[in-house]
Parts: C-alpha cells; sequence; structure tokens
C-alpha cells in the first residue's frame, strides 16, 4: 500500500482512543504534505455519526 492516494479504501487500525471498533474500512479523504498523516472517512457511523480519523501512514501499510 506504498501508493496511497484520495479515494482509496482501508482498514482503519484500532486506536485506544479515536477508534476502538475493529474491522471497519474506510476511504482517504486527504493526506499530509509530509505524507506523514492521512484521514480517513470511516463507513460505518460512530454514534449515529459519519467521523473520520487522522491516522499515521506507517500504520495503515501493511
Ligand atoms: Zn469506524
Amino acid at each position: 500500500m506504498a501508493n496511497l492516494k484520495i479515494g482509496d479504501r482501508v482498514k482503519i487500525p484500532v486506536h485506544k482512543v479515536f477508534h476502538q471498533e475493529s474491522g471497519h474500512f474506510g476511504k482517504v479523504v486527504y493526506i499530509s504534505e509530509d505524507g506523514e498523516t492521512v484521514t480517513v472517512k470511516c463507513d460505518r457511523k460512530h454514534n449515529g455519526k459519519t467521523v473520520a480519523f487522522n491516522i499515521a501512514f506507517s500504520s495503515i501499510r501493511e
């Protein structure tokens, strides 16, 4: 997944504060200029809301 781009679907890693549910996928909506951080919008609702998470790029490269 070295060439991640806007619109790609990725598995959202579990984060103990921001994203506790496993097995969720989302779409990349933003990649930081330095390529270190991506913003992923989760496909699933969280408490009835659509949410986006900032994720370290290294944590979604598998
Ligand atoms: Zn989610």
